[in-house]
């Protein structure tokens, strides 16, 4: 049995994280979990962190480090991940990166790698631009790669489609500028543990296990 493998992906929005954490989950058998998907499911369950993360939640404040922190612990004690897991969006500041850190030494564990996914701004832009929603049923559309069959139009409910505040380009740059800010301390602290692996985030989706198994080894 190969060792566990226990990685962190770190990219900007509309780098291509999320698809390329699903591949090397489907590679080497560990799960993808999310900070939205951890927060979720601990409110659901009505753990001892979710209670507190409901409050904030219903009240649209943001979930402070020390809760999410509190939640991923919880997550990375649950008796699945002994094959390891990819972490998508956590940690997302210095304080998470320290839970982590003390949370692997404390059992015991370590980190094999932190996977940066990169794309340079102005093709996210692009990317992310290119992308058209459904106000009425959500499906969402790209113009290049998933283009409605009439232009405009949704496919499933015939709505007219609009671009989101989100996806303006202005916007982007704005939220690139924030993430990138938010992000390089992460990335000096794992580059001086030797942990960082490059993968490009604008290659081919059918080359990217390839790709994958090329970066981990
Ligand atoms: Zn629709």
């Amino acid at each position: 049995m190969r060792r566990p493998l226990r990685i962190v992906l770190l990219g900007p929005p509309g780098s291509g994280k999320g698809t390329q954490a699903h591949i090397i989950s489907e590679l080497y058998g560990v799960p993808v979990i999310t900070t939205g998907d951890m927060l979720r499911e601990a409110v659901a369950n009505g753990t001892e962190y979710g209670k507190i993360v409901d409050s904030y939640m219903s009240r649209g404040e943001l979930v402070p480090d020390k809760i999410v922190n509190g939640v991923v612990g919880e997550r990375l004690n649950r008796s699945d991940l002994e094959n390891g897991f990819i972490l998508d969006g956590f940690p997302r500041s210095t304080p998470q990166a320290e839970f982590l850190d003390g949370f692997l030494e404390e059992h015991d564990l370590k980190l094999e790698y932190v996977i940066h996914v990169t794309l340079d701004d102005e093709a996210i832009v692009k990317r992310l631009s290119n992308r058209r929603s459904c106000p009425n049923c959500g499906e969402v559309y790209h113009l290049v790669s998933k283009p409605p069959k009439k232009e405009g139009v949704c496919d499933k409910c015939g709505s007219e489609l609009i671009l989101r505040d989100d996806d303006r380009p202005d916007v982007i740059r704005n939220r690139l500028v924030v993430y990138r800010e938010k992000t390089q301390p992460l990335l000096d602290r794992y580059m001086e543990k030797g942990l960082i692996k490059e993968a490009p985030g604008d290659h081919p989706m059918e080359r990217l296990p390839e790709l994958l198994k090329r970066v981990l080894g």
